[in-house]
């Protein structure tokens, strides 16, 4: 018997439902994480108990979702969603059950469920209950839809994108029943919202299996939601630099930059501009001059289409604006790239900068390797000196020109703008007495 060590504090939950008569189970994705010795993220349990039974039973409870059966059971500052078992309705739009009935059937409950390896419930005395095949799914490596595939993806399109999102996350692959409905299906993904499509794609992104971006144009799923993709992946680069598409070369880049959301953004959008920017020269090279200034815009076209928020957007469209950045490996040089990028960018910059090289050909790789340690020895430096950077370093404030005798008004940026591009090239001209005697006429 497949057996599963239960956080005491789920135990307990299920006993004391258990002790009032009523049937409990852990359910979902903590069991599939479980049995594969994945750590999951949170632990749900399902009941035949009524939401109002269930507060009944536990002193401290919370409404999450009351009017889909879940209530939240709180131990200490930890809570556990509790939902009574429920079949759905018919989904009229394609995206939510029309209606909620909760049902006293535990198989009932499993049915409406996405995938097998996400319709297992276990408790410690019965063991698991897999009533479609869960636990050989899991070995085989498949998501798997519970039913027919196709009218799971009808019921609700959100579906297909978390088939994508398990499969990258655990390294599994489509049964291709299940991939091919989703082929099918991928156009009704234009009746889900952005919202919700964004948090699977980012988890898909953050995975350790982003090369399912692949398989999401191969089913036409971004064909719907970032045809830019699309044409990425179709996009040549005739280039002794390159040795990939525009497509393949990002996806390396992706799997190069650590698993943060931005920087993994970055990496995808980074060349984005590419394809539009393309040219071939007499020789039959491929250019692609001002992609990052092109990319940049695209870039913030797709994520405000996704809904990303405002910081996500403004830190990822200025790297890609930034990543082709070029310039000789000076102290100065690597001052002035710190203001145009921004200090606090800068690590995921360089972080970007290397994926971005070592996915290229390997053509004029050691001397970009050797520029490349000759900045982040620089930065260090430069960090270490403290060295002034951007206008809240400048030695002079607004407050100061006014003192010396300035007139409020954009004449004030202007010289705090020429005192700091004196500054970056000279840190020790940054004081007070050096920059208003220079700069400001008594
Ligand atoms: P994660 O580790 O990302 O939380 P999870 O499997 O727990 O994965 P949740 O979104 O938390 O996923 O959903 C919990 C459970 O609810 C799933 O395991 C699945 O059984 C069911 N479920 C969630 N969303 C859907 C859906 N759109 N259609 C059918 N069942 C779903
Ligand atoms: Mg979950």
């Amino acid at each position: 018997m497949q057996t599963i060590l239960l956080p005491e504090k789920v135990s307990r939950i299920l006993e004391v439902l258990a002790g009032a008569g009523y049937e409990a189970y852990a359910v979902g994705g903590c069991v599939r994480d479980a049995i594969l010795g994945r750590v999951p993220g949170d632990w749900d349990i399902t009941t035949n108990a009524l939401p109002e039974e269930v507060k009944r039973l536990f002193r401290r409870t919370v409404d999450t979702g009351i009017q889909h059966g879940t209530v939240t059971v709180m131990l200490g500052a930890e809570g556990f969603e509790v939902t009574t078992y429920r079949q759905d309705g018919d989904y009229s739009d394609h995206r939510h059950p029309d209606g909620v009935v909760f049902t006293t059937s535990l198989a009932e409950d499993l049915k409406r469920r996405d995938f097998t390896i996400n319709a297992m419930a276990y408790r410690p005395d019965t063991g698991l209950v897999d009533l479609f095949g869960g636990q050989e799914d899991l070995g085989r490596k498949v998501i798997r839809c519970v039913g027919d595939p196709r009218e799971r993806f009808d019921e609700d399109a959100l579906r297909i994108m978390r088939a994508l999102r398990f499969s990258a996350q655990l390294g599994f692959k489509l049964d291709p029943k299940t991939r091919e409905a989703i082929r099918e299906f991928a156009p009704r993904l234009q009746l889900i919202s952005k919202e919700r499509i964004r948090v699977e794609l980012l988890k898909l992104l953050m995975s350790p299996h982003p090369d399912r971006l692949l398989d999401l144009a191969e089913c036409g799923i971004t064909a719907e939601i970032f045809p830019l993709w699309d044409t990425m992946l179709a996009t040549s680069q005739n280039s002794p630099f390159h040795r990939y598409s525009v497509g393949m070369h990002t996806l390396k880049v992706v799997e190069g930059v650590p698993a943060d959301p931005v920087l993994r953004l970055a990496a995808l959008l980074h060349d984005c501009g590419k394809p539009a920017c393309k040219s071939t020269d007499l020789g039959g090279r491929e250019h692609f001059y001002g992609h990052a200034e092109a990319g940049a815009k695209l870039a913030e076209a797709f994520l405000r289409d996704m809904r990303f928020d405002n910081k996500t957007i403004a830190d990822v469209v200025q790297l890609v604006r930034v990543h082709d950045d070029h310039y000789s490996a000076t102290k100065e040089n690597v001052r002035r790239e710190m203001n145009h990028v921004g200090e606090d960018l800068f690590p995921s910059y360089l972080k970007l900068v290397l994926a971005d090289n070592l996915a290229k050909s390997g053509y004029a790789l050691d001397e970009f390797m050797t520029r490349y340690q000759r900045v982040c020895k620089i930065y260090e430096e430069i960090l270490a000196a403290g060295d002034c950077i951007t206008l809240k370093d400048l030695a002079v404030k607004g407050s100061d020109l006014i003192a010396a005798g300035m007139k409020p008004g954009p004449e004030m940026g202007t010289v705090l703008n020429r005192m700091l591009e004196d500054v970056l090239g000279n840190p020790e001209h940054n004081s007070k007495s050096y920059l208003l005697g220079r700069y400001v006429r008594r």
